[in-house]
This record gives structure tokens, C-alpha cells and sequence, in this order.
């Protein structure tokens, strides 16, 4: 397929073009649900042009019993790849344009859902700059980075029922933490945001069967954004010695178009030297990393009021994180835990080696202590009610060839009060 024989029309800087075609989960005006590609500013809605997939995976239903693409992740990459490729021949067949046309519609048209039934979210802490940024925070008169660290892939189990679609509003948590060294419950002070890149699993593996690093990849589905919103001092007062809780299972914001490895083939980069060697079951070969670019947004309710667009506060990268998706995978099944279609591994926070380059403002302000200035004159340490925050990242850096991930944003809402329900 080629890009010039393509009969939708596809804005230069769309981060959709025809060698993307993500694949997401959307609700139509009627309040229907479908499997729609992501192609310029339109969505390729499959379930209107099911009659043009015969031989492919069963586009008819796409969407499962549960109103999500899981069964359809659980596919497979051949399956995935069957749709992909079906949806390129028919976007780029002018003799198709009468009869498809009619199966675009507007992106904005559509309420963008979680693309999977998250069964369940690990939450790594991969990025080299990050660890080393928080180490150097809560342990200054140690080493930064804990002995473990460069050994295996650090993460936990996070909290799937919690995770929400583009645009869902995030309520400020109440937690316990301390105040003038007291714990006392009450509404988060320190409410942050964690830049982070998703992998979404596909094809299952069986219980007790180690997933290895070669084999890892074949079991995605795809790779999105996530934002791992962090209550900070809920989380400083509880996570010793079990790890983040409550200062993280509030909300998680997952961004809908799912860009397959197909995708982002063009885009791979050989990873970072381990230093030291890892151990056997961790080893890759090839290029298993992706050149992909990230930022992090702010529009305050008053630069919204004001008209001011978002600024830019962090702009990072992606091609430096010390372990890599498949070395994750392969980690976490290496006890004998199986993965399941639309389990979501978050790579952690996703921070470069230097200021502005960060992918939490709890490292960008150094804890409050530089705020950030915004345009309509105030500061942040942390986020205020009405700040809304959009993660948007893209894979390559030449302009014309690049191809997008989307974004995910959310708006903080005040806490809930909780005083009228008692
Ligand atoms: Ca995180």
C-alpha cells in the first residue's frame, strides 16, 4: 500500500497516517460500541465494513461479550495483523471509496473507551534517570539505586478496576498522611502524574511456562500511553515496606488507539549496554527497544478560561529505559505466572537525564522546591483542581515519516465531600 494511493485524506501532521492504523474501542453517537482504525482525523469503523473481511479474523465480533477488543488481543499478532492489513488495502482501493466512505466518521464524533478488559496491571520502574531522580530524593545519604535494581525489572501488581478511559475527570484522593508529623486523613497535597508508555498483552501464555525474552513480543497486542497518577504523601507514609497502595490505585488513564509492533518496526532501537550483565532468563538480542518522543501538558481552568493553550512542561524520551518490554514480560512470568489477554504492563516512569526531561512533577519541581510557572501567572508544585494534564507521544523524529501514539488526558476534580455522608 502506498501512502499517495490512499483515498482518505490524511493531514500531514496527523499522527495517524496509512503506516499506523491503531486500533481502538469507540462509542458511537447512537450509543453503540465498535472496533474502529485510527487513519488521519477519521475512525474506520470495521463493524460497517464487515463485509469486506472475509477470510480475516471474525470482524463481526470484534467486540466481545464484555463490550471490549480483548477476545480479539487474544488472537493473536497474526489475526491483528490480517485486520491491519485488510483495513490498508481497502483505505488505499479507490473503487472502494463509494461504498466505504460511509464507514468514517470523525474521531471526535466518538467517546474513546479502555480498549481491553484489564485483567491484570504491572506498574515497572525501568526508566534508569527516574529510579536514580527518587533514589537520590528519599535516600540522599545513600546509593540512589537499591541492589536489586539493575539485577531484575523492580515492579509491583496495580489496580485494574481502577483504570479509565481518555477525558475520564480524576477526583482528588483522600489519604492518610502526615501532617506536622501527624497522619491525618484528608485530601492529597501532592498529586502528580507519571509519564508512562503501556504495553497491552495479546496471545496468552500458559501457566507454569516461562515466556522467554525471544518470545515475549509475539504475546503484545499493542502500545499506548498511560498516566499512573500519584497521590505523593499518601504514598511516602504508606509504601514501607509493601510498595505503593492507595497513593496510586485511585485512577490510572490508559490513551485508546492501541499502535501495533507492526507499527513501530521502523522505529527499534538497539537497547542501552546492562552494566552489570543480566542474568540468563533477562537476556535479549537485536533491537528491543523504540525511538519513541514524549510530553507531558498542563492547562490550568484559568489558562482554559484565558484561552491559553497547554504548555509543554516535560519533553522526553523513550530509547534510553534500562529494561525493555520483552525483558518485563519475561521477568514476570519467570515464576511461572501466565499472561492473559489485556493485561497491561506500565514501564514505569519515563524520565531523561536532564531538567525538563522528566516525567513526574514531583521530579521536575524537585518536591516543590523550583514550582513550575504556568502562563497565567501562577505556579505549581503539584496539581490544582481544574488542571488538566495530556500525555501525547510519537514513535521516530523526522516529521514526515514519524507516526503517533495519541494522548490521554485528564482533569482533576476537587475531592469528594466525603463530611455529607456521614
Ligand atoms: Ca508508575
Amino acid at each position: 500500500m502506498n501512502a499517495a494511493d490512499c483515498w482518505v485524506d490524511v493531514p500531514a501532521d496527523s499522527p495517524f497516517p496509512l503506516h499506523n492504523l491503531p486500533v481502538g474501542l469507540g462509542r458511537r453517537p447512537d450509543g453503540s460500541v465498535g472496533a474502529f482504525v485510527a487513519i488521519g482525523d477519521v475512525a474506520f469503523d470495521l463493524g460497517a465494513a464487515r463485509a469486506h473481511f472475509d477470510g480475516t479474523a471474525a470482524v463481526d465480533d470484534l467486540v466481545d461479550d464484555r463490550g471490549t477488543l480483548t477476545r480479539f488481543a487474544g488472537l493473536g499478532r497474526e489475526a491483528h495483523r490480517a485486520v491491519r492489513s485488510r483495513v490498508g488495502e481497502l483505505l488505499c482501493d479507490d473503487t472502494m471509496r463509494p461504498e466505504l466512505s460511509s464507514a468514517l466518521r470523525p474521531i471526535h464524533e466518538l467517546e474513546m473507551l479502555v480498549p481491553v478488559a484489564v485483567g491484570d496491571y504491572v506498574d515497572f520502574y525501568s526508566s534508569l534517570h527516574h529510579a536514580t531522580n527518587l533514589g537520590r530524593m528519599f535516600r540522599p545519604d545513600g546509593e540512589p539505586l537499591l541492589p536489586n535494581w539493575r539485577q531484575l525489572p523492580v515492579g509491583y501488581h496495580g489496580r485494574s478496576g481502577t483504570i479509565v478511559a481518555d477525558r475520564t475527570e480524576i477526583t482528588r484522593p483522600q489519604g492518610l498522611r502526615l501532617v506536622d508529623g501527624q497522619p491525618k486523613m484528608g485530601p492529597t497535597d501532592a498529586l502528580d502524574i507519571e509519564l508512562e508508555v503501556g504495553f497491552v498483552v495479546g496471545a496468552p501464555s500458559q501457566p507454569a511456562r516461562p515466556v522467554g525474552t525471544t518470545d515475549a513480543e509475539a504475546h503484545l497486542f499493542g502500545v499506548c500511553l498511560v498516566n499512573d497518577w500519584s497521590a505523593r504523601d499518601i504514598q511516602s507514609f504508606e509504601y514501607q515496606p509493601l510498595g505503593p497502595f492507595l497513593g496510586k490505585s485511585f485512577a490510572t488513564s490508559m490513551s485508546p488507539w492501541i499502535v501495533t509492533l507492526d507499527a513501530l518496526d521502523p522505529f527499534r532501537v538497539e537497547p542501552i549496554t546492562q552494566d552489570p550483565p543480566v542474568g540468563e532468563h533477562l537476556r535479549t538480542h537485536g533491537a528491543t527497544g523504540f525511538d519513541l518522543h514524549l510530553e507531558v501538558l498542563l492547562q490550568s481552568a484559568s489558562m482554559r478560561e484565558q484561552r491559553i493553550p497547554p504548555v509543554v512542561i516535560s519533553a522526553t524520551r523513550f530509547d534510553d529505559m534500562y529494561w525493555s518490554a520483552a525483558q518485563q514480560i519475561a521477568h514476570m512470568t519467570s515464576n511461572g505466572a501466565h499472561l492473559r489477554p489485556g493485561d497491561l504492563f506500565a514501564s514505569g516512569t519515563v524520565s531523561g537525564p536532564t531538567p525538563g526531561s522528566e516525567g513526574s512533577l514531583i521530579e521536575l519541581t524537585r518536591r516543590g522546591e523550583r514550582p513550575l510557572e504556568l502562563p497565567d501567572g501562577s505556579s505549581r508544585a503539584f496539581l490544582r483542581d481544574g488542571d488538566t494534564v495530556t500525555l501525547r507521544g510519537w514513535a521516530g523524529s523526522d516529521p514526515t515519516t514519524r507516526i503517533g501514539l495519541g494522548s490521554v488526558s485528564g482533569t482533576i476534580r476537587p475531592a469528594a465531600d466525603t463530611r455529607r455522608h456521614h
